[in-house]
C-alpha cells in the first residue's frame, strides 16, 4: 500500500491564482465584462437576421466561449475558496463580487440564445448544417428545443423580473427559513439536550439505536409541522406557478420543461417509473429481510437505513484510496491513472474540519482543467463509498474534458453515470474480498438500500410531485391535503410490512427538489437503472465493454442519452430494458438471502 501524503489532503488551488488578491483575478473579471460587451456590439440583432451567416455563428460561438471561460476562472476559484473555507469574510466576499460579475456579463448576452430560439426554422436549419457549425450542433439543437415555448424577449425579461418577487421569492424564503431552524435533542450518550442542526438529526437515521433513529427524525419533522404553515405556502405557490407558466407557454404537460433539460422523452420517463412501480414488490422483499436482521417484530421507516450486525470496520484514508484505485483499475487502468494523478495534482479536500462545507461533490470545471474534489472522510464504509463516488464523477469530467466548452458536462440523466458506476467495481471488489460474511451481509445491505433509496423511493418522490401539481390546479392545497398524498405515495412502496412514524406526515415538506427544481427526482431513477444495465452488460461482455462504457464518459454532453447508448444495443424505450436492473437488484437480494441463511457457519 502506498502512504498518502497529507500534504495531497488539501485542494491545491494555485491553478487558478496565487491567492485571493492575485491581481490576475481582477484581470481576468474586467477582461470578461470587456469581451461581454464587445459580444454584444458585435452580434446583438445579428444572428437573427439575413446576415446571420454560418461563419458569423460560429465565430460568436467561439467569443461566447472565450467571454464564458474567462468569467468562470475566478468564479470557480471563489466558489472554491468558499468551500474549502467559508468562515473568512474575503471569501465570502469574493463569492458575492464574482457572482455580480458573472449576473452583469449573463445579462450582456442573453441575446444570443434568444437568437438562436427566435431563427425560423429554415434559416436555422440551413446554419445547423454547415461543417462549421456542426460541432456545435448539439447544444444549439438543446437551446432550440425551447423554441416552440418561447414568448418575445419583452415577456421574456418581464417574467424574469416577476420572477424575483414571485417563484424565486418563495424559494428563497424557503431557503432562509429551513436554514435558520435550529433543533434542540439529547445525543446517546450525552447528559442533556442541545442544540443541533438538521444535518447532523437526519444523519442519525444510520444509527444503532432504534429509538435514537425514530425520536431524531420526529424532533428534526416537528419542526417542520410547526411551520406549516409558511412551508405548505411555499409549496403550493410554486405549484401555482408552475401551473402558470406551463399555461402560458403551452407546454404540451406539466413535465415538459424538466424533458427539455434532461434531453428525455415523456414516454420513457412514464415508462421507467411504471416499471419501477411494478417492481415495488421486490422492495419489500428486501424490507422483510432486513426486519429480519434487525430481529423486529415490525419495521418502522425510520429502520430502513439501520445498520445491521457488527460495528463495521474503520478504513484509514490511505487504505480507502488503494480499494477504490484498485478497483477501477481491475475496470480499466486509465480510470486508475486519473485518479492517481488528480491525488498527486491536490484536487482533493479530505478530512471534515470547522468552515469546511459539509457532504461531498466533485466540482467540474471546463475542458482542459481538472476537477476539484470534496470530502468529508471518516473512515466508515460508507466514507470509502462516497469516494469511489465523487471520484467517478471526477474519471468522466476528465473524460468529456475532450468535448467542446458547450457539451462538457453530461444531461442530468447521464451526470451520476460514472459516479454510481464506480461505486458498484468497489462493492463488486468489497464482496469478492471480504472473507467476513457479516461484512459482506453489512456491505450488501448498503448496496440494496442506496439502491432503493435512488430508485423507488425517487419514483415515490416524482408521482408525489406530480399528483400535487396535477391535484392544485386552481385551488390551494391544505396542508393535511399534501400530507395525505404524500402518505398514499409512501405506502405503495412500503406495503403492509414497514409502518410510518406519524411525524413522517411532513416528509415531503424538508425536500428541497421540490422547491428549487421541478421534477428533478426522476433523474436519479435514470442514472441508478442505467448504471445497473451497464453493469450488466460489462458481467456479460467482460473487456469488450470497457472501451464502450468510456466513450460515454468521453462524449460528455454532446449527445442525447437515448441516442449515446444506442450503440451498445440499449433501447430506452424497451420496458425490458428498465426491468433489466431490477434483474440485478433481485439477485443482490438472493446473494444477500444465501448469506443470511448461512447463519452459524461463519
Ligand atoms: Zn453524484
Amino acid at each position: 500500500m502506498k502512504e498518502f501524503s497529507p500534504d495531497k489532503a488539501f485542494w491545491d488551488l494555485t491553478f487558478f491564482y496565487s491567492s485571493p488578491d492575485d491581481a490576475g483575478l481582477q484581470v481576468a473579471l474586467t477582461k470578461a465584462s470587456e469581451l461581454a460587451k464587445q459580444f454584444r456590439k458585435s452580434y446583438y440583432g445579428r444572428i437573427n437576421s439575413p446576415a446571420g451567416t454560418p461563419a458569423k455563428l460560429t465565430h460568436a460561438l467561439q467569443q461566447y466561449e472565450r467571454l464564458q471561460l474567462e468569467v468562470l476562472k475566478p468564479y470557480l476559484y471563489a466558489q472554491l475558496l468558499f468551500y474549502s473555507d467559508s468562515s473568512k469574510p474575503e471569501h465570502t466576499r469574493l463569492v458575492a463580487q464574482v457572482r455580480e460579475a458573472w449576473q452583469a456579463i449573463h445579462e450582456l448576452t442573453l441575446f444570443f440564445e434568444l437568437e438562436i430560439l427566435a431563427l425560423d426554422e429554415a434559416a436555422y436549419r440551413a446554419l445547423v448544417q454547415n461543417a462549421a457549425v456542426i460541432p456545435y450542433a448539439h447544444y444549439l439543437n438543446t437551446v432550440r428545443a425551447h423554441a416552440p415555448y418561447t414568448q418575445s424577449e419583452s415577456v421574456e425579461q418581464a417574467l424574469k423580473r416577476k420572477d424575483l418577487s414571485g417563484k424565486e421569492a418563495f424559494v428563497q424564503l424557503f431557503d432562509e427559513l429551513t436554514a435558520g431552524f435550529s433543533y434542540r435533542y439529547q445525543f446517546p450518550g450525552e447528559e442533556k439536550e442541545r442544540e443541533t442542526t438538521g444535518e447532523e438529526l437526519l444523519s442519525l437515521i444510520y444509527h444503532s439505536d432504534r429509538t435514537v433513529r425514530e425520536t431524531a427524525f420526529a424532533t428534526f419533522l416537528d419542526k417542520h409541522a410547526k411551520n406549516s404553515l409558511v412551508l405548505t405556502s411555499c409549496f403550493n405557490n410554486l405549484l401555482l406557478d408552475h401551473g402558470k407558466e406551463a399555461e402560458l407557454r403551452d407546454y404540451p404537460d406539466l413535465m415538459t420543461p424538466t424533458h427539455l433539460s434532461s434531453e428525455t422523452d415523456p414516454e420513457m420517463v412514464e415508462q421507467m417509473l411504471t416499471v419501477t412501480e411494478e417492481h415495488y414488490p421486490l422492495a419489500q422483499e428486501y424490507f422483510e429481510l432486513k426486519r429480519q436482521l434487525l430481529g423486529l417484530d415490525k419495521l418502522k421507516n425510520t429502520d430502513l437505513y439501520a445498520p445491521v450486525g457488527k460495528e463495521a470496520r474503520q478504513y484509514s484514508f490511505s487504505e480507502a484510496l488503494d480499494l477504490v484505485i484498485d478497483a477501477f483499475r481491475g475496470f480499466s487502468p486509465e480510470m486508475a491513472e486519473i485518479v492517481e494523478r488528480l491525488v498527486a495534482e491536490g484536487k482533493l479536500d479530505v478530512t471534515p474540519r470547522s468552515g469546511k462545507s459539509g457532504g461531498a461533490f466533485c466540482m467540474g470545471l471546463y475542458p482542459g482543467a481538472d476537477p476539484y474534489v470534496l470530502l468529508n472522510f471518516t473512515g466508515s464504509l460508507r466514507d470509502v463509498s462516497t469516494l469511489a463516488h465523487e471520484l467517478g464523477h471526477a474519471v468522466h469530467y476528465v473524460l468529456s474534458g475532450e468535448q467542446n466548452f458547450f457539451h462538457y458536462h453530461a444531461p442530468l440523466p447521464l451526470a451520476e453515470t460514472a459516479s454510481v458506476f464506480g461505486e458498484m467495481l468497489l462493492t463488486r471488489a468489497l464482496l469478492e474480498s471480504e472473507p467476513d460474511r457479516q461484512t459482506r451481509i453489512s456491505l450488501l445491505c448498503t448496496k440494496i438500500e442506496e439502491i432503493i433509496a435512488t430508485t423507488f423511493r425517487q419514483t415515490v418522490l416524482t408521482r408525489f410531485e406530480l399528483a400535487a401539481h396535477t391535484r392544485r390546479g386552481q385551488d390551494l392545497l391544505a396542508a393535511d391535503e399534501i400530507c395525505d398524498l404524500w402518505l398514499s405515495e409512501n405506502a405503495k412502496l412500503l406495503g403492509d410490512g414497514v409502518e410510518m412514524i406519524p411525524s413522517y406526515r411532513w416528509g415531503w415538506s424538508y425536500i428541497s427538489h421540490f422547491i428549487h427544481a421541478r421534477f428533478y427526482c426522476y433523474s436519479y431513477v435514470f442514472g441508478e437503472l442505467l448504471v445497473l444495465a451497464l453493469y450488466q452488460k460489462y458481467r456479460a461482455e467482460g473487456a469488450s465493454f470497457v472501451p464502450e462504457y468510456m466513450k460515454i464518459l468521453r462524449a460528455g454532453g454532446s449527445v442525447r442519452p437515448g441516442a449515446l447508448v444506442e450503440p451498445l444495443g440499449i433501447d430506452l424505450a424497451d420496458p425490458d430494458f428498465w426491468a433489466q436492473g431490477y434483474g440485478l437488484v433481485g439477485e443482490l437480494i438472493d446473494e444477500l438471502k444465501g448469506l443470511v441463511e448461512q447463519k452459524g457457519e461463519s
